[in-house]
């Protein structure tokens, strides 16, 4: 059994979680399509106040959601609570700004006369989100926002130690009107990613995550032709100039590294 909250200051096994069948893969697949085909013509409108009731849920019920990030993963509680609040930030900035940023876009053309030409922005389909455990809210926040309103469906597969902090987001968007197959959360193993990915129905993959994980998952995306958007690890060096004022360095390096 790979899912798991084991109190990381403790060490305790506090309650564990089976992996998913491949049947429950399966439905899940089949039920994120049936929605991506029943939303993707809805109106920005109705994808936006679900997100906005999201927000909502967020902000009244932050301090259940943080202490769940501190019984998972250590946060302490005001960097919890930061979270929350990031989370909540993201979600209100695309029910703000994402229909125009995705709105169409006229191109020049050569001639006028022959017509016009247009980018537009066309959903996709079902996509897998693969996410680690530093920011358990905030790393969903920021694909499922963007993703839900420009009408793609997600399937969650959340790193192994944060199995409550995943499951209490999928809830809470569920409540917040979220149509079942909208975001929904796997405990997902590391072979289904696999059989996820080379599902005809599913047309991507988002990951952030280590470079060896996400080497891994891309790899398998390329050879079923699917697209794929990887945030991987890595730091740049952190130069400190002559005049710098240094214990405010030190101070922020300590906190940009931890
Ligand atoms: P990781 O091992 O790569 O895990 C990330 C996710 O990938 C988890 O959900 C993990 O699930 C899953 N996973 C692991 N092996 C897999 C496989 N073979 N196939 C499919 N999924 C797999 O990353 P981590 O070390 O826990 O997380 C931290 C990494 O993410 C660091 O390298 C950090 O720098 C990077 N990161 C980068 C950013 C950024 O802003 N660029 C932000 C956050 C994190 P399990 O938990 O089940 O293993």
């Amino acid at each position: 059994m790979l899912y798991a909250t084991i109190n990381p200051f403790t060490g305790e096994v506090v309650k564990t979680f089976p992996d998913a069948t491949d049947e429950e893969v399966r439905n899940a697949i089949a039920k994120a399509h049936e929605t991506f085909l029943n939303w993707k013509e809805a109106p920005f409108s109705a994808h936006a106040a679900i997100l906005q009731k999201a927000v909502d849920l967020l902000r009244k019920e932050t301090d259940q959601l943080s202490a769940l990030l501190t019984l998972e993963m250590g946060k302490v509680t005001a960097e919890a609570k930061v979270e929350v609040k990031l989370s909540t930030q993201i979600l209100g900035y695309y029910v703000k700004h994402a229909e125009a940023l995705l709105a169409p876009e006229d191109l020049p053309v050569l001639d006028p006369a022959e017509g016009k030409a247009k980018f537009v922005h066309e959903p996709l389909g079902v996509l897998p989100a693969v996410e680690p455990w530093n920011f358990p809210y905030y790393q969903i926040a920021r694909i499922m926002a963007p993703q839900f309103l420009a009408g793609n469906t997600l399937l969650l597969k959340h790193a192994s130690n944060v199995p409550q902090s995943a499951a209490a987001f999928e809830d809470l968007m569920k409540r917040a009107g979220l149509p079942e197959g909208g975001l929904t959360n796997l405990y997902a193993t590391r072979s289904q990613i696999e059989m996820i990915l080379n599902d005809p129905r599913v047309h991507g993959v988002v990951l952030t995550g280590s470079e060896e994980v996400g080497s891994s998952v891309a790899a398998i995306a390329g050879k079923a032709l699917k697209k794929s958007t990887l945030e991987l690890g890595g730091a740049d060096a952190f130069v400190v100039l002559k005049d710098a004022e240094l214990q405010k360095k030190v101070d922020w390096a300590v906190f940009g590294r931890h």
